[in-house]
């Protein structure tokens, strides 16, 4: 039996909060890769702190929504926006504090972080290509939710009532927003 063990967690994980996927260093390669087989992690705490502050400006919103490319964290299927919340660390926010490159197997997270940018990179094109609008939410920003609110309020613009519930209900009809592009029926 594993009696819990004394880890001597390294300091430099503790990042100001501990966050689901704030876990660099203490993972073994399987467990690392099978934690970051697809990086999505519904739930973290930066994305409930999101949906916390998109509830309180009354705003409507689906979750890991399949119907766009890289399956968006949040999406507001009538306005045709989705948001991406990305972990600083994971997805290595430039110039963030919270995004620096473990010391051990750097060439390993090196190349582990070139391959999540490319691929945010390609969903966000794809996104666009499909007619949504895509913005990223990054983690470290959801620390001032006031600064937060302003953003995706800007974001989404006004939140309307329009017939409440019935206009989430049949998602992507609600806007007429013209698209010549055959779109991701999924
Ligand atoms: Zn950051």
């Amino acid at each position: 039996m594993h009696e819990a063990p004394q880890q001597t967690a390294s300091p430099r994980i503790l990042l100001t909060e501990p966050c689901e996927e704030a876990m660099p260093d203490k993972l073994t390669p399987e467990a690392r890769s099978a934690h970051m087989g697809r990086i999505k992690r519904a739930n973290t705490k930066p994305e409930l702190i999101i949906r916390k502050v998109l509830h309180g400006l009354g705003y409507r919103f689906r979750l890991q929504w399949k119907g766009a490319p890289g399956r968006p964290d949040i999406a507001f299927t009538s306005r045709r926006k989705v948001i991406f919340v990305h972990g600083c660390f994971w997805h290595q926010h430039e110039g963030c504090r919270l995004a620096h490159v473990p010391e051990t197997r750097r060439s390993f997270w090196q190349a582990k972080f070139d391959r999540n940018r490319a691929r945010d990179a390609r969903d966000f094109a794809r996104c666009r290509e499909e007619g949504w609008e895509p913005i990223i939410i990054w983690e470290c920003e959801t620390k001032d939710r006031s600064a937060l609110a302003r953003r995706l309020q800007a974001f989404l613009g006004a939140t309307k009532f329009r017939g409440p519930v019935i206009l989430d209900l049949v998602s992507g009809l609600g806007r007429g927003h013209d698209r010549n592009q055959p779109n991701g029926v999924g």
